[in-house]
C-alpha cells in the first residue's frame, strides 16, 4: 500500500503539494496475507495542514508482470484534510456621554440642521448615528457616536472555503463548558458579549490590543485541540495614526482593522471604515474609495485574519513596499488596491 499526493484543489494544484509532510507519516505498508485470510487493517495518518489530500493505491502482488499479468491495483477516493476555524465574536459596548476620554462630550455634540447645513460641522464635534450615517462635509476627525458592530464574518466564511477551512461563529449563548481560560474576563465563567468602549487604542501594540479583547475573551485560543480565535468589532486605531486620530488627508494607509502576531485577536474599526467611506477618502496619488461600508468591514476581517495564517501586507505603515510580500501567495487581499475600485483585481472575492 503506498500513500500518493494528488494535486491540491486549487487552480496551482499539482502532484506532491502537500503542506509539511515531516510529521510520522506511513509512506507504504505491505500487508502479507495468509492462506484463506482476505481481509486486513492498517493505519494512515494524515497531516493538520488544512487542504492536504491523499490518496492510498494498495498494489495486490498477485500477477505475473513479466508474463504480462499485471497485479491488481485499486485506489482509494481522494481524502482531503478540513480544519475548522472558530471565531469567538464581540464588540464594544455602547459609548456614552460624558468628559472621559472615552466618553463623547455633549458640550461638543452636533444637531444636523440646527444651525444651518451640514458644512458647519467643525472639528471635534461629533453626532449620533450608525456606522452607515455619511454626513456630507465632513471633517476627516469628526466622530459618529454609535456601538461598533461585531465584525462580519460572511465574506472571511466564503473565502476560506478554498483553503479547506469551515469558519464558524462560537455560539455564545450556548455550552458554557467552552468557557476557558477567561478568568480575567469581566464574568469569569459566563459568555462576555461586549467588551469596554473605548475610543482610541494606546498605540497598535499587543499590549493594548490584549486591553480590549481580555475582558470579553471567553474561549482560550491556546488549547492544542481546536482553533479559535478573538474578533471584535472596535472603533477607532490610536490618534496620530492615519485616518482619524489626528487623520492626514492623503494618507494611503487607512487603519480599518489590526492583528497581532500570536494573539489569536483581531481588530476591526468601525469608525475609521465608516469616515473613509463617508468622505470618499483619497490616496497620495488620487485614488478614491469605491467601497460600501459592508464591503470594507468584510474585506478587513478576512484581510486580518489572513494575518494569522502568516499572509503579509504589500505595503508597510509608513508607505513603503514591503519586500517580503509575495504577488501570488499573498495576493490581492494583501494589498490595499480593493479600496479603490470595484474591478481591480479577476479573483471572485473582489468583484
Ligand atoms: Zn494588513
Amino acid at each position: 500500500m503506498e500513500k500518493i499526493d494528488p494535486p491540491n484543489a486549487h487552480e496551482y494544484g499539482d502532484d506532491d503539494d502537500n503542506f509539511s509532510e515531516s510529521f510520522s507519516f506511513v509512506t507504504s505498508s505491505t500487508l502479507t496475507f495468509m492462506p484463506g485470510q482476505f481481509e486486513k487493517t492498517t493505519t494512515v495518518s494524515v497531516s493538520q495542514n488544512a487542504g492536504n489530500n491523499y490518496k492510498i493505491e494498495a498494489a495486490a502482488q498477485n500477477g505475473n508482470p513479466s508474463q504480462g499479468i499485471p497485479n491488481q491495483v485499486v485506489k482509494s477516493e481522494t481524502l482531503t484534510v478540513w480544519r475548522r476555524l472558530w471565531v469567538e465574536l464581540d464588540q464594544m459596548a455602547a459609548p456614552t456621554e460624558g468628559t472621559d476620554p472615552n466618553q463623547f462630550n455633549p458640550a461638543t455634540k452636533y444637531t444636523p440642521g440646527a444651525s444651518g447645513d451640514r458644512g458647519d460641522i467643525t472639528k471635534n464635534q461629533w453626532m449620533d448615528g450608525d456606522e452607515n450615517s455619511t454626513p456630507s462635509n465632513e471633517p476627516t476627525d469628526f466622530d459618529v457616536k454609535f456601538q461598533p458592530p461585531k465584525p462580519d464574518i460572511t465574506l472571511l466564511q466564503e473565502a476560506m472555503l478554498a483553503a479547506c477551512i469551515e469558519v464558524k461563529e462560537v455560539d455564545q449563548l450556548g455550552d458554557t463548558s467552552w468557557i476557558t481560560g477567561d478568568s480575567a474576563s469581566q464574568n469569569s465563567g459566563a459568555w462576555d458579549l461586549t467588551t469596554p468602549f473605548v475610543k482610541n487604542l494606546a498605540d497598535l501594540t499587543l499590549a493594548a490590543g490584549y486591553d480590549i479583547s481580555t475582558p470579553s475573551r471567553d474561549v482560550d485560543y491556546n488549547n492544542s485541540s481546536f482553533w479559535c480565535i478573538h474578533g471584535i468589532g472596535a472603533y477607532e486605531a490610536n490618534t496620530g495614526d492615519t485616518w482619524d486620530g489626528n487623520s492626514v488627508a492623503g494618507e494611503d494607509n487607512y487603519i480599518c482593522g489590526v492583528t497581532f502576531t500570536g494573539s489569536g485577536v483581531f481588530l476591526i474599526f468601525n469608525e475609521t471604515i465608516r469616515d473613509i467611506v463617508s468622505t470618499k477618502a483619497t490616496t497620495k496619488d488620487g485614488k478614491t474609495i469605491q467601497r460600501t461600508v459592508s464591503e470594507i468591514q468584510q474585506l478587513v476581517v478576512l484581510h486580518e485574519v489572513l494575518h494569522m495564517f502568516g499572509l503579509i501586507d504589500k505595503m508597510k505603515l509608513n508607505g513603503t513596499v514591503n519586500p517580503l510580500y509575495a504577488p501570488l501567495g499573498d495576493g490581492p487581499i494583501m494589498r490595499s488596491d480593493w479600496f479603490f475600485s470595484p474591478t481591480c483585481c479577476t479573483n471572485t472575492f473582489f468583484k
